[in-house]
């Protein structure tokens, strides 16, 4: 029988992390909307996106998934929508990441900074060796942090 490694255990406990289940939408849409248009459009924004992070529901509602890679701010997902849902360069995503302490192999004594270096604006705070929290004035919701965190201790709060 295997030993559960430690990095399993964490995982096991990101499972536990559901803190919000409101799915990120890709960005450049305004504040106020509905994502209505959507449901009649054929989503081009899904082949288009560079990193592959579109996908869409069962209703044609568009929503970003940062399990591979994370939004690189390329615009090519307002490029293609046709119908101007995605219409505004200034907005981005709404929403930022989060660290759950429960899960957070850093946060339980076990040195890891592996969400620290794709983040590019500096979000992610360390105190010394441990203990990270992610400051959401500065965190962007780009979600690159997400998929390389080994114990999936990061969710988007959107
Ligand atoms: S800005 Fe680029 S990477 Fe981000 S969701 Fe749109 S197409 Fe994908
Ligand atoms: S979502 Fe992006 S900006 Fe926010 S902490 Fe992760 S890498 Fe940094
Ligand atoms: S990648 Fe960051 S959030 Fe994930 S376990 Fe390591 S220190 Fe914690």
């Amino acid at each position: 029988m295997s030993t559960p490694t430690r990095r399993g255990f964490f995982g096991a406990l990101g499972s536990l992390f559901k803190e919000n289940h409101t799915p990120m939408r890709p960005p450049y849409a305004s504040l106020a909307a509905t994502f209505d248009e959507c449901q009649s459009c054929e989503g081009m924004c899904v082949s288009a996106c560079e990193e592959n992070i579109i996908y869409r529901d069962k209703s044609g509602t568009p929503f970003l998934d940062f399990k591979i890679s994370g939004c690189s701010d390329c615009h090519k997902c307002l490029e293609v929508c046709v119908p101007k849902v995605l219409s505004d360069p200034e907005q981005f995503l709404q929403g930022y990441a989060k660290i759950s302490m429960l899960s957070c192999m850093s946060h339980h004594e076990t040195i890891c900074f592996a969400c620290k270096e794709p983040c590019m604006d500096n979000a992610i705070v360390f105190k010394g060796m441990f203990n990270p929290i992610i400051l959401p004035d500065r965190c962007t919701g780009c979600g690159y942090c997400i998929s390389l965190c080994p114990s999936e201790a990061i969710k988007i709060v959107a």
